[in-house]
């Protein structure tokens, strides 16, 4: 199938054409004709199988067709929410890019970096605007933006928002919209939760799924390393020599753990930049430009700052810690094997983090293949040490001062570990 039975414009297929893509991918396929018949959609598809084409291409397709008010200033017709301010940039990079022979204006609008040049921008007129939950309230409170006439709504990565706390801000958003419109629904997973939100929000909603690439995996060939704490970062530099690895994304646990493997990557001649939630946006953006355009080697991330991270053809994905809940390893390693690439992903395992290791496999229902480096066997002598809130002990003082309201305790002899809003949030 191409792109042009599906009924796209001649604009919008010259755009596509130019980024590249032959054919639709699945979830294009499905979604491409639900959205452009004005019906409600219900999708689970992941960051990683072209859902914002598939939303974007007949969104564009939709507003043109349609002429805007020739009176006043163009009111926004498009709303896509996004929970990160990464992915809000990068859904708005590609509606810029999907939209360039089409006479529509776009904007993208996150917190975190001055508000006054995003109301000046609305002033002039906006059809799609792609926004965080909490910057598109701030900006209706002070009026700079009127959401009355907005024809199509777009929830990206719903779980996440709710995972983050954003039900009560997108409730808010949704009462600012009438309510005649189309409804789109993009989310990985369909906890209760996301049900019940849909029921709310959809009519009638067509319902497409792709398959969770990551839990077949068949395009990501995974590893994992066993190797002691203190000699992870020393493996990981020797991989990366050895391999001649251009470019690798590596997750750490913690913010703090990611701004210190940076600095020792560098010391260690291989360039490296951490983004992660305590990072001005501007230093986030420059970082990830600077990975994208190869000036550094090395993007060392947190799960939530990495969240729906579009790098393309990124061949290497690197677990420097294990995440406490075992989907983020799948999102994880989901950001390499993209589209029609491999990837590989490899996780660097101390003994501290065999039980998570455990749970991840249990995930995936099957065992990841272990391969060692000589030289690098795990010290047996050493013992397990309990893992709290993401943070790994380092020293008596420094426990008793950040855990003094959580008593140091094996946190996953409960069974499986849990997160609640405000520990993801702080994660970040
Ligand atoms: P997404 O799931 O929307 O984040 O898209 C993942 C990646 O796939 C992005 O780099 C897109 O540019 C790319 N992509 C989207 N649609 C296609 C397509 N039909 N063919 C090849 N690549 C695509």
């Amino acid at each position: 199938m191409s792109f042009e039975t599906l009924g796209l414009a001649s604009e919008i297929l010259r755009a596509v054409a130019e980024q590249g893509y032959r054919e639709p991918t699945p979830i294009q396929r499905q979604a491409i004709p639900v959205v452009l018949a004005g019906r409600d959609l219900m999708a689970s598809a992941q960051t990683g199988t072209g859902k914002t084409a598939g939303f974007t291409l007949p969104l564009l397709q939709r507003l043109s067709q349609q002429q805007p008010p020739s009176k006043g200033r163009r009111p926004v017709r498009a709303l896509i929410l996004s929970p990160t301010r990464e992915l809000a940039a990068q859904i708005g990079e590609n509606v810029l890019a999907y939209s360039q022979y089409l006479p529509l204006r776009s904007l993208v609008v996150f917190g975190g970096v001055s508000i006054n040049p995003q109301m000046m921008k609305l002033r002039g007129g906006v059809d799609i605007l792609v926004a965080t939950p909490g910057r598109l309230l701030d900006l209706a409170q002070q009026n700079a933006v009127d959401l009355s006439k907005v024809e199509i709504l777009v929830l990206d990565e719903a779980d996440r928002m709710l995972d983050m706390g954003f039900i009560h801000d997108i409730r808010r958003v949704i009462a600012k919209l009438p309510v005649k419109r189309q409804n789109l629904l993009f989310s990985a997973t369909f906890s209760d939760e996301i049900k019940q939100l849909a029921n709310k929000l959809l009519h009638d909603p067509a319902s497409v799924e792709v398959a969770r690439r990551n839990t077949a995996s068949e395009q990501v060939t995974q590893h994992v390393h066993l190797v002691d704490k203190k000699r992870k970062r020393e493996l990981l530099s020797q991989m990366i020599g050895v391999g001649n690895w251009q470019q690798v994304l590596v997750f750490t646990r913690t913010k703090h753990g990611a701004n210190h493997l940076a600095e020792q990557l560098n010391k260690d001649g291989i360039s490296a930049a951490a983004i992660h939630g305590n990072k001005s946006q501007g230093a986030r953006t420059r970082a990830l430009a600077d990975f994208k355009a190869g000036s550094i080697r090395v993007l060392v991330a947190t799960d939530i700052a990495a969240r729906g991270l579009d790098i393309d053809q990124l061949p290497h994905v690197v677990n420097f810690e294990l995440p406490n809940v075992p989907e983020d390893y799948v999102h994880r390693i989901g950001r390499t094997g993209r589209a029609e690439c491999t990837g590989e992903a490899l996780s660097l395992v101390c003994v501290d983090e065999h039980k998570l290791l455990r749970d991840i496999e249990r995930l995936l229902q099957k065992q990841i293949p272990r391969i060692a480096l000589p030289g690098y066997e795990p010290d047996p002598s050493i013992k397990a040490e309990p893992i709290i809130n993401g943070r790994q002990r380092v020293n008596t003082t420094e426990r008793s001062r950040k855990n003094r309201a959580q008593p140091a305790q094996q946190p996953h002899s409960t069974g499986k570990p849990r997160r609640t809003n405000s520990q993801r949030q702080n994660k970040a």
